[in-house]
C-alpha cells in the first residue's frame, strides 16, 4: 500500500467530538495496523534525515499525548533520544513552561530544563496540526533550552486552520493535508 492509502485507511472522522460541531481526526485505526504504523514512522523519520538517509538529529520531541506514540519509534529509527513535552504538572524535575491560548482559555506545556544538551539538534513530532498554537509553544520551549530545531513533522494538517501563518518561518512536514 502507498502511504496515501495507509493514511486514508487509518485516520477516521469522529463528528461532534470533543464538542458539537468539531470533527475529530482519530488515528487509533492506524496505530492498530502494524504495517501502516511502520510506514508512517519511516515517513516521519525522513524529516530527521539528510538526502542520503543519514540521521541529522540528536533528540526527537513528542508532544503529549498522541505525539508520544509516534515520536518514540521515530527516535529509535533515527538512533536519537526521546524527549517528552507534557501538559503542566506532569514532569517531576525542574521545568521550563510556555503558555498558549486556546479557543477558550489557556494551556501550558513543559519540558525538563536538562532535557537537551546545548546545541542538540531536535525533530518535533505530533499527530495533528490545527491552529499551530501547541507546536509554536513547543518550539519556544526547545529554544529556551538552547537546542536547535531541525524540523517538525506531523501526520495530518488541517489546512483550513491558519497554522501556516503562525509557523511561517518553520520547516514543517505533514504526511497528509485535509
Ligand atoms: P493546535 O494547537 O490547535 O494546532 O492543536 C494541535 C493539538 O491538538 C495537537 O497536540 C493534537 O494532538 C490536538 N488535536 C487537535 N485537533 C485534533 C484532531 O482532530 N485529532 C487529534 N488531535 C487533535
Amino acid at each position: 500500500r502507498t502511504l496515501e492509502q495507509v493514511l486514508a485507511d487509518g485516520i477516521r472522522d469522529i463528528p461532534d467530538y470533543p464538542q458539537a460541531g468539531v470533527v475529530f481526526k482519530d488515528i487509533t485505526p492506524l496505530l492498530a495496523d502494524p504495517t501502516g504504523f511502520g510506514q508512517v514512522v519511516q515517513a516521519l523519520a525522513a524529516a530527521g534525515q539528510d538526502d542520503d538517509g543519514n540521521p541529522v538529529v540528536d533528540k526527537v520531541v513528542g508532544i503529549e499525548a498522541r505525539g508520544f506514540i509516534l515520536a518514540a519509534p521515530v527516535a529509535l529509527a533515527l538512533g536519537a533520544g526521546f524527549v517528552p513535552v507534557r501538559k503542566k504538572g506532569k514532569l517531576p524535575a525542574a521545568t521550563y513552561e510556555e503558555s498558549y491560548s486556546l479557543e477558550y482559555g489557556e494551556a501550558t506545556i513543559e519540558v525538563h530544563q536538562d532535557a537537551f544538551a546545548p546545541g542538540d539538534r531536535v525533530l518535533v513530532i505530533d499527530d495533528v496540526l490545527a491552529t499551530g498554537g501547541t507546536l509554536e509553544a513547543c518550539l519556544r520551549l526547545i529554544r529556551r533550552c538552547e537546542a536547535e530545531v531541525v524540523g517538525t513533522a506531523v501526520l495530518l494538517e488541517l489546512s483550513f486552520l491558519p497554522w501556516r501563518e503562525r509557523l511561517a518561518s518553520e520547516r514543517v512536514t505533514s504526511l497528509l493535508s485535509v
